[in-house]
């Protein structure tokens, strides 16, 4: 019998449309690009059929014997949210933080949408059968989900009115009876090749005339018409030399949409600005979501730290005052966000459906803070190990090669020798240097959002008033 992950790889053979290198990839999993990464999710997925790991990352249902990813469930207590929370944790230890879309945050989405289900119901009558009926089969089926929000950044001072541009955003082309047919495109996708169904819907506001662009859609990975369209591998098969890089690399898409269609089970609300805005603004699905987002970014930030950590002891470098002062500043960056996580979890409250959701002030502090602290704890990273990056051979195996004695010789470190001092440098190399790791910097800025306007957002959606009126009574009292 196949196990869960193996039975997710096989699930990936359904006529999917994934364009590489101007080729399409047939056989994802024994493709050199994704291999790596599925045999990852593959140990993720086996996790909830394992005696010993099952309890920290899934539940039972009611009458089932086999075990579903907690990210499903729907927190009515604290202990329910706990349980959510241990699960991303679980899964972002395992990856080190640097899997972010292992569909556990769409899935929340999903949950959250499913648990807000009667009050959404406001605003389409149908949307509550259709989420219901989604959600179970995401459920049951083990789903791998991803989201594809951001529309294609062809020239952004430009509003739709411009029709070079509107052309290109998706907008739906026809309606039948059964469904809707869509064009043009959406970016970005993490995960796009692997996942089973996309979550499409919008970042813009759209204005009432604008319509024809803003929906929530589920639309499968196969569908026809549907090409995912890969940027360019950072997928490393040298284990030894990108330990990250071969295991993590999580795909990023654009999704072109050639007159897919969509039946109408899966349109979740369509051609109308206002309510996709109020879907996308609902606080019991942002709440679930986001809050995975800041489980995982924790265990990132200890990644990042036990790194160098290691580092700065490797080279002695670790008892220079200024150097402790750095490694300081990155255990305050992950008590920072693990103290955002607690407050956003201790100060959770019961929304309209009774949904324990996490107090999402603090979530969205923690991704806001979390767009400097990354790029700012490599920095740090790249100013203790200075020049050691790449004081280290072409490839690990050269410890074994015509220079052996050598490289034992003048690779050793302080602490550790020098094989594995190497191996270390290369590791964080790997997080600093490589593609995968400047990609994971760019992600860090941006997997939110523009992180300018999320900032002012915290602003302008602020109480204003509880911190100016303060200043205006002193100054009131002390002029009388
Ligand atoms: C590695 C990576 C993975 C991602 N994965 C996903 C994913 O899986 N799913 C998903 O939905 N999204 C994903 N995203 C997309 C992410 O949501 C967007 O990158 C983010 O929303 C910013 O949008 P943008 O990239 O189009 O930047 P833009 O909006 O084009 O911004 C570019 C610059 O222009 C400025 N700017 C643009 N427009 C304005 C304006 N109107 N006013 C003021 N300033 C402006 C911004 O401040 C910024 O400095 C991913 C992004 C990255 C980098």
């Amino acid at each position: 019998m196949l196990s869960r992950g193996e039975r997710f790889i096989k699930s990936l053979n359904d006529g999917r449309s994934v364009l590489l290198e101007g080729e399409r990839i047939e056989g994802l999993a024994s493709h050199p690009a994704f291999k790596g990464t599925l045999e990852t999710i593959t140990r993720l997925f086996n996790m909830l059929d394992d005696p010993n790991e099952k309890e920290n990352v899934g539940y039972k249902l009611p009458g089932r014997k086999s075990y579903v990813h907690n990210s499903f469930l729907v927190p009515y207590t604290l202990e329910g949210l706990q349980k959510r929370s241990m699960a991303f944790h679980y899964w972002s230890k395992e990856t080190h933080g640097m899997m972010s879309r292992l569909s556990d945050y769409a899935r929340s989405m999903i949950t959250g949408w499913y648990a807000a289900r009667k009050e959404l119901g406001k605003l389409d009558p149908h949307f509550e059968s259709k989420i219901t009926a989604y959600y179970t089969e995401a459920r049951d089926q083990d789903l791998f989900l991803t989201t594809a929000i951001v529309d294609p950044q062809i020239d952004r001072s430009s509003g739709l009115e411009d029709t070079r541009v509107a052309q290109r955003f998706l907008h739906i082309v026809r309606e039948t009876n059964d469904g809707i047919i869509l064009r043009g495109a959406k970016m970005i996708a993490t995960g796009a090749p692997y996942t089973h169904d996309f979550i499409i819907s919008s970042f813009l506001e759209f204005k009432p005339e604008q319509a024809k662009h803003a929906h929530v859609l589920i639309v499968p990975a196969n569908s026809r018409g549907l090409h995912i369209v890969c940027r360019e591998s950072f997928a490393d098969r040298r284990k030894n030399d990108h330990i990250l890089s071969s295991r993590y690399e999580e795909m990023d898409s654009v999704l072109f949409f050639d007159d897919v269609f969509v039946p109408w089970e899966r349109v979740l609300l369509h051609d109308n600005a206002e309510k996709v805005l109020a879907l996308r603004a609902n606080k019991t699905a942002n709440s679930l979501a986001f809050h995975q987002n800041i489980v995982r970014y924790v265990a990132k930030l200890e990644f990042v730290t036990g790194i160098t950590f290691a580092v700065a002891e490797a080279i002695g470098v670790n008892e220079y005052l200024h150097i402790q002062e750095k490694l300081g500043e990155l255990l305050i960056q992950i008590d920072t966000i693990k103290a955002l996580v607690i407050a956003s979890e201790v100060q959770a409250k019961l929304d309209e459906s009774g949904v324990l959701v996490p107090e999402l002030s603090y979530i969205h502090t923690a991704r806001n803070i979390g767009t400097r602290f990354y790029p700012r704890a490599l920095e740090i990273l790249q100013q203790i190990g200075g020049g050691g990056f790449v004081q280290v051979p072409s490839k690990f195996e050269d410890f074994f090669g015509v220079n052996s004695n050598h490289m034992h010789h003048y690779f050793e470190g302080k602490t550790v020798s020098a094989e594995k001092k190497v191996q270390l440098f290369k590791l964080a190399w790997d997080l600093i240097g490589s593609p995968l790791g400047s990609r994971h910097e760019l992600y860090e800025r941006f997997y939110a959002g523009d992180p300018v306007r999320a900032y002012a957002k915290q602003y302008c959606e602020s109480d204003q008033t509880s911190f100016t009126e303060p200043i205006w009574r002193l100054l009131r009292e002390s002029s009388k």
